[in-house]
């Protein structure tokens, strides 16, 4: 047994069931057990592959849209670059080398990365140091600095904790996580009322997600983009409102139980843009647009080409295998999506009019 599943079962048993977005949080974020405090989870040797450690390419072309965004609203200096869950640092990276060709755009950037973990937080340093860039962090999308923002978050809102609700014939019970026979294990509270009345007419049994953390970063990022301009760049799986069970764990590429293995396995869930844009009633909302065809619209078939110019064998198998996992439908090109929030009198970032 993991060391965090006995704090949670002393817990349980001492206190009651815990919700699952309580469950959650202390799975990743335990500040000594948790998932993402205590490792990096990336890459082939780790839990999952995001689609910046499969090619160069992808925050490159975030990371230009992002910059002409910039350019489109005048240029502000200075300006805050942020990105959310920064993971190994390799997104922004790509984007820094990227943004070169933007006249101003590095000089005028103030770059702040939003990371809660400690281990990853290293790691980040260690690759924007590689890139050439100076970052500042913060532990939470509140304590960016006031003034233009212009921030990108990929696969970030999927690790926000949820809470999750089932429809009975009498009410919506809530999903906690309890003990049975002393193992951790699934149940529900009483029932209670609709916990969003977006989902008020859902039919007996249906299951809906909501993830309260996710509301108050947007509120953040919305509250600087509204007031003195910028963007934010928003890459997930997910659609336009949640349904159904999404919660999902994964360890050493394999799924498995939720419950199985407390702070060794990254959970995660489906966003729920709906709830990201109704967070930001200040700026305009474009997409979700499938990951793919943004990648398209940006330009993804040249720059591969451009690429490849220098690789051969091998090399050039694994570049071509790169692009489709990015931009195929039954790889990540229609999973994941993409959304802009910008204010409504600026254009929309490229890729997303
Ligand atoms: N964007 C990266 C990593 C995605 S994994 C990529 O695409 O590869 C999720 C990232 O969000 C990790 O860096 C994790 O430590 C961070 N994170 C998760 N919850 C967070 C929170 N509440 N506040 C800040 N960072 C968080």
């Amino acid at each position: 047994m993991s060391a965090l599943a006995a704090i949670l079962r002393a817990r349980i048993a001492a206190a009651g069931p815990m919700p699952l977005d309580a469950y959650m949080a202390e799975c990743l974020m335990h500040p000594a057990h948790g998932y993402y405090s205590t490792r990096d989870p990336f890459g082939a040797a780790g839990d999952f592959v995001t689609a910046p450690e499969i090619s160069q390419m992808f925050g490159e072309l975030l990371g230009l849209s992002l910059a002409q965004a910039w350019a489109d609203q005048g240029a502000p200096a200075p300006f805050t670059l942020a990105e959310l869950g920064p993971g190994r640092g390799t997104l922004m990276a790509d984007l820094w080398r990227a943004v070169r060709v933007v006249p101003g755009f590095r000089e005028a950037a103030r770059m702040v990365l939003v990371e809660t973990s400690p281990a990853l937080r290293a790691v980040q340093a260690r690759t924007l140091a590689a890139a050439g860039a100076a970052p500042q962090w913060a532990a939470e999308a509140a304590a960016l600095p006031e003034g233009p923002l212009f921030a990108i978050a990929n696969e970030f809102f999927d690790a926000l904790p949820i809470r999750q609700f089932r429809r009975g014939p009498a009410g919506w019970h809530e999903v906690q996580v309890g003990l049975e026979d002393g193992a951790l294990a699934f149940g529900l509270s009483p029932p209670g009322p609709c916990p969003d009345p977006r989902f008020a007419a859902d039919p007996e049994g249906s299951v809906v997600e909501i993830a309260p953390a996710a509301a108050p970063v947007i509120e953040a990022l919305a509250a600087r983009i509204a007031r003195h301009g910028g963007a934010a760049l928003v890459i997930d799986y997910g659609g336009w409102r949640s349904r159904g069970d999404t919660l999902q764990a994964l360890r050493g590429h394999r799924p498995e139980h939720p419950l199985a293995h407390p702070g060794e396995a990254d959970l995660t869930a489906h966003v729920d843009f709906e709830a990201l844009a109704r967070a930001a009633p200040a700026l305009a909302a474009r997409g979700p647009v499938a990951q793919g065809l943004l990648l398209t619209r940006l330009g993804i078939a040249a720059r591969a080409a451009r690429l490849e110019q220098g690789l051969a064998g091998a090399q050039r198998e694994s570049h071509r295998a790169a692009l489709a996992r990015l931009t195929a439908p039954e790889e990540m090109g229609s999973l994941f999506r993409a959304m802009a929030l910008h204010p409504p009198a600026a254009p929309p970032p490229p890729g997303f009019g």
